[in-house]
């Protein structure tokens, strides 16, 4: 499929001061859309200028939350160049989340072909200041103007990109988490595993909540016993206990992050002990207690690595290595962020030219 271009005639100007470009603040020139509409399948993939699209009041995706999305980068290298961190991971998790939401699946080759084709376009809103990256944003929503619960036979895929500096203010130092015992996120059956709006709307009372007592975001627990970890609001959790790292196994309400796939590869290749299993809170509050909890991160594509320094559990407040980043957290944050921007060779294939 050909993928036509028309571009802007009126440019925006750029963010001027790249060291608060912040996260999610600014928009390039252009955008991706394609189209689906049975009978015909996705058809007219096109990159026209940003801007409004226009929708049916009844369009279902605003009635039915019928939506997916995905989270990627890109990344300039200090030659130039400029690579994609693990798109093909992303996109096969996009047609996991279609497949959850009676969404047709794309094809996932072309998919990266469009998000290549639309960085270049917008390639020189990559920003190039240290800690710094193109978020590109692809998604999917219904736009059947039917106010009826059955899935949507007309779509549209969309991608967008920001051009984006550290995702939490607090940049590499601990943030503090506000492990969540009241509301729950996802349960097995749900749509935990997939990255659909739904998810969110879910978690924003608790997030708002866990804002107004200090707390940056929420560590969910399972949503039956409130027992088991879960995930960090927008990021995979992992936890260092007497020299063994240990992550969530994932079980169908959690979802499988690209970062967290990646950090288990990097900590297996380092020889360090890994374990995927269940966790529970109670586990890792005895692990403080014994002076046993070295380090506690997350892991997702926007903040990478991001090491926390309190968890709160109720009544108990649990410090984290004095609230300072730990070694092993350091280290894997430069060792991605080290494949990512080029900085060292990326011996596990994992990132994409474009050119
Ligand atoms: C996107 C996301 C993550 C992180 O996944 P990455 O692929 O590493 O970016 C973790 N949890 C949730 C709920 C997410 O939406």
């Amino acid at each position: 499929m050909n993928i036509s271009i028309t571009r802007t005639t009126t440019p925006k100007a750029k963010p001027a001061d790249q060291s608060k470009l912040g996260f999610g603040l600014y928009y390039t020139d252009h955008m991706f859309l394609m189209n689906y509409d049975e009978g015909l399948g996705w058809h007219d993939p096109r990159i026209v200028p940003y801007g409004p699209i226009s929708l049916d009041p009844a369009a279902m995706c605003l009635h039915y939350g019928q939506e997916v999305f995905e989270g990627l980068k890109a990344y300039r290298q200090e030659n130039g160049d400029i690579k994609l961190f693990r798109p093909d991971r992303n996109y096969a998790r996009l047609n996991l989340s279609n497949d959850r939401l009676c969404i047709p699946p794309i094809d996932e080759a072309f998919a990266i072909e469009a998000t290549k084709e639309l960085v270049k376009v917008d390639a020189d809103w990559i920003p190039t200041a240290e800690g710094t990256s193109l978020y590109i944003r692809p998604y999917i929503f219904a736009v059947d103007a039917h106010v009826g619960v059955h899935p949507g036979k007309h779509l549209i895929f969309a991608i967008i990109l920001s051009p984006v500096g550290a995702y939490y203010p607090e940049g590499l130092n601990p943030v503090k988490i506000y492990v969540e015992s009241n509301y729950v996120r996802a349960v097995k059956g749900g749509m935990g595993f997939t990255k659909t709006g739904g998810n969110y709307a879910s978690s924003l009372k608790a997030q708002a909540e866990a804002e107004k007592l200090g707390y940056t975001q929420v560590l969910w627990l399972d949503g039956v016993e409130r027992r088991y970890i879960e995930e960090v609001g927008t990021m995979n959790v992992f936890f260092k206990i007497g020299g063994k790292v240990i992550t969530p196994a994932l079980q169908g309400s959690i979802l499988g992050g690209v970062t967290r796939m990646s950090c288990i590869d990097i900590l297996n290749s380092w020889g360090v002990p890994l374990e995927e299993r269940a966790i529970t809170i109670q586990e890792v509050a005895a692990a403080a207690d014994a002076g046993t909890l070295e380090e506690v991160f997350g892991s997702g594509t926007a903040a990478v690595i991001s090491p926390v320094g309190e968890l709160r559990w109720g009544d108990k407040v649990i410090r984290i290595n004095n609230g300072q980043i730990g070694a092993l957290s350091q280290k894997l944050y430069d060792a991605l962020t080290g494949i990512q921007w080029g900085k060292i060779p990326d011996t596990f294939g994992w990132t994409f030219d474009i050119n």
